[in-house]
């Protein structure tokens, strides 16, 4: 018998009432298998809730408040469009228990002018737990509480899945209630620690839960919805012609998220991985329009694939003639990022100089001192990455010419060659990726 299916609803799908009688149209047209509904916050709440956090931080109470009473009215409305004026009691709690719950979290933050990363996620989760209860009212499904199943570690903010544990607790609490012709609702990017304080896995982290659940259920299938037609050749934002992409490998989509791509969150591809589970990434408002396909089978098997960005970055670069032929040299700088817990991202060396991008948001005085007591250092800060992905990348001669040749004006940095093969990255000044991507984008996807 093949496993339930995954369904994932992010923001832009459950914005409003008419787009949530969508998604429980197509949970039903799909029943047969099994559903589990996975949703993300109505779209801009969770940005709403963490406004809040920060007026309250500073002092606004009023404020806060206020942002607090929108969220509230804003499902209040949606709610009673369909569920009629006198909601469901399920509903009514949960709307009563976050006006309750983060009307205190507001007024603690205003008065100490603090909003400790334990407290941020109950505010942050709160959205997710509001969308589901409506949404599970409205098809009269079971609801399932997914802080009493994802169980996290303790890293508010960007809490780690326990996956041992949450396939013991799906199997006890989910599994049960999405057999054939069942659905049922659950919430993304939330969870529970071990003593059962709420977590959340980082901005964007449905998609993370979804795979998740998919994998703790052994599901035939994780269906990521959002609002484009799947993974597209660039992020259409910055490339309008770009296309949807039909078929990509797991390493492929992987890379793209990691580099940047914002469709997915970037752990979505590993649970699924681990069991040869198919994620699809679909539009849920051209429900019968074209879509991707990731698994082990569908590898794109083009030189270029996708493009993505990500920034802003900075290179981190030390230069001593010392590195000529001393041993261990390379050694001690990295043991320099690693004791001041600078995560490096790309790195390419040459006979004398060691260039590392890091996140632009680190902090790196300390580290940048230590380093250079082994050479001199260069920082410089505001670039991005910009990343050709794709299966046969380094197989296909000519490839990183032609990428270096269509960007002949615009310096690059920095070059690095993905250690399997499917991801070139360049670094550029941040203010160039835009203009980098378009270019790419013409010479590798438009003829
Ligand atoms: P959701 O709310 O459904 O999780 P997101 O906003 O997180 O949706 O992700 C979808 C958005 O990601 C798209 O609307 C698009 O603007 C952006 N995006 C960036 N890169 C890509 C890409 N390569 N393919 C598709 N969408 C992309
Ligand atoms: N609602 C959360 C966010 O906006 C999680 C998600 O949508 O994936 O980050
Ligand atoms: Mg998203």
């Amino acid at each position: 018998m093949k496993g339930p299916i995954i369904m994932k609803f992010g923001g832009t799908s459950v914005a409003d009432a008419d787009r949530l009688r969508g998604v429980a149209a197509l949970a039903r047209e799909r029943a047969d298998a099994g559903v589990l509904l996975v949703l993300s916050a109505f779209s801009g709440v969770t940005d709403s809730l963490f406004a809040a956090g920060r007026a309250a931080v500073a002092g606004n109470e009023p404020e806060a408040l206020v942002l607090l009473d929108a969220m509230i009215q804003r499902h209040r409305v949606v709610a009673a469009d369909l569920l009629g004026a006198a909601l469901p009691a399920a509903v009514e709690a949960a709307i009563a228990a976050a006006e309750a719950d983060l009307g205190a979290v507001l007024k603690g933050a205003a008065l100490l002018r603090a909003l400790p990363e334990r407290s941020l996620d109950i505010l942050a989760g709160r959205g997710e737990l509001l969308s589901t209860a409506i949404l599970a009212a409205y098809i009269g499904a079971p609801w399932i509480d997914a802080r009493t199943v994802m169980r996290t570690d303790s890293r508010f903010g960007s809490a780690k899945p326990l996956t041992e544990e949450i396939g013991k607790l799906a199997a006890e609490k989910i599994l049960p209630l999405v057999g054939p012709g069942k659905i049922a609702v659950t919430q993304g990017y939330i969870g529970a620690d071990a003593s059962g304080a709420p977590t959340t896995l980082g901005r964007g982290g449905s998609d993370y839960s979804a795979s998740l659940f998919g994998a703790a259920i052994g599901a035939s299938e994780i269906q990521i919805w959002t609002d484009v037609e799947g993974i597209l050749t660039c992020d259409p934002r910055v490339v309008p012609a770009a296309r949807p992409v039909e078929l990509l490998g797991y390493d492929e989509a992987a890379e793209l998220a990691a580099y940047g791509a914002k469709v997915l969150h970037p752990a979505t591809i590993l649970p699924a991985v681990e069991l040869g589970i198919p994620v699809t990434v679909r539009n849920s408002m051209v429900p019968d329009g074209r879509f991707t396909t990731i698994s082990r089978e569908s590898a794109s098997g083009q030189p270029v694939t996708a493009l993505a960005s990500r920034g802003p970055v900075t290179v981190i670069t030390v230069s001593t003639p010392r590195m000529l032929g001393g041993a261990g040299f390379l050694a001690s700088i990295f043991e320099a990022y690693g004791r001041h817990g600078v995560s490096v991202d790309l790195v390419s060396t040459s006979e004398v100089s060691v260039s590392a991008t890091v996140d632009g948001k680190a902090d790196v005085a300390a580290l940048a001192r230590d380093l250079a007591e082994l050479g001199e250092v260069r920082i410089e800060r505001d670039r991005a990455v910009v990343a050709l992905v794709g299966e046969r990348l380094l197989k296909t001669p000519g490839v990183p010419g032609r990428a270096l040749g269509v960007l002949s004006d615009i310096n690059v940095e920095m070059i690095s060659l993905g250690a399997n093969e499917i991801n070139l990255s360049l670094v550029v000044e941040r203010g160039q990726a835009a203009e980098a991507q378009r270019r790419l984008h013409a010479a590798f996807f438009e003829n």
